[in-house]
């Protein structure tokens, strides 16, 4: 009797797959962390998301593992970025999308908001998230993507999706307010790569990165000498690192203006293309921005609290 009933369960899970089952949830794997964020923020416990990308990985770099290949075709949904971001796993995403539910988030965000791309005159700056109004932007295309997947949710998307928006609200409105307090002169970010174009519009920063906007492009000689003038010049004395990009080039900039007598500190690590640690405030949306903010409101001469926004930060970065 029990073997015949398993046997009859068996069948039907067969003959319907795991998210026909109404109350299973929806299987979503997104690329990026930030992305992930965003579907589990606006998902709840209708979703289990996986995230491909983990803190310290350089989205223009990743390829596709083979456990990353298991995990989408056992998936519901696919979300990744797009607009050129994940590069070296663009034709796979383009072919994935024939058979299965595939979804750019970034793409839908309308395209006179965005910044071109300094490298290729028919693509855009990638880099979003750097800007709360403008991932709140994508935050909805997350919240429409998981809405055609799973139409039955979508009161629950909805006022999910509501909640969240409103949480990043609340840390651009912090953002604003601690940036501001950083004397006008010094509002200049110095990083490893042109990751915060977004930033810097949204808080009047002016923002030089060493390589382009991908980290693939090569650091040449002339942009560190041209960099280390702009550091001598404006006697600028901190530069970022980035939790994703290696900080060679970085140590080449603070050497060279070392050598002209202008010191130049590192004012700290900036989450630029990944999160933190999962399971830690920096490793969600809000925590990798609010470090942000606050790191470079710090360094650069705010004097604000270094736990951040609400509290959460750890303490002594
Ligand atoms: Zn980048």
């Amino acid at each position: 009797m029990i073997r015949r009933s398993f046997l009859a369960a068996l069948a039907f899970a067969a003959a319907f797959p795991f998210s026909a089952w109404a109350d299973a949830p929806l299987k979503v794997v997104a690329t990026t962390g930030m992305i992930a964020d965003a579907a589990r923020q606006v998902g709840g416990d209708q979703v289990e998301v996986k995230g491909l990308m983990g803190p310290g990985v350089d989205p223009h770099a990743y390829r596709q593992t083979r456990s990353d290949i298991v995990a989408m075709t056992r998936s519901d949904l696919i979300l990744w970025h797009g607009l050129y971001l994940e590069a070296q796993m663009e034709e796979f995403f383009h072919d994935l999308g024939r058979k299965r539910m595939v979804v750019a988030v970034a793409e839908g965000v309308d395209k006179s908001k965005l910044h071109a791309h300094d490298n290729y005159a028919d693509k855009y700056d990638p880099h979003l998230w750097m800007s709360p109004t403008l991932w709140r932007d994508v935050v909805i295309e997350v919240q429409k993507a998981l809405t055609q997947a799973r139409p039955e949710a979508a009161d629950i998307f909805a006022a999910n999706t509501e909640a969240f928006l409103a949480q990043i609200a609340e840390l651009e409105a912090y953002g604003k307010q601690v940036l501001a307090a950083v004397p006008e002169n010094n509002r200049v970010l110095v990083t490893a790569h042109d990751a915060f174009g977004y930033f810097g519009a949204e808080y009047g920063y002016d923002v030089l990165g060493i390589q382009g906007i991908s980290t693939q492009s090569e650091a040449g000689l002339n942009r560190i000498s041209e960099l280390v003038d702009t550091l001598v010049d404006r006697q600028l004395t901190a530069v970022f690192v980035e939790s994703s990009v290696s900080d060679r080039s970085m140590r080449a900039l603070i050497e060279g203006a070392a050598a002209r007598g202008h010191q130049v500190e590192v004012g700290g690590q900036l989450y630029s293309d990944a999160m933190g640690e999962p399971g830690t405030y920096e490793g969600t949306y809000i925590g990798m921005l609010d470090h942000n903010i606050t790191v470079i409101a710090g360094a650069l001469g705010a004097d604000i609290p270094k736990t951040g926004m609400s509290g959460n930060l750890s303490a002594g970065f």
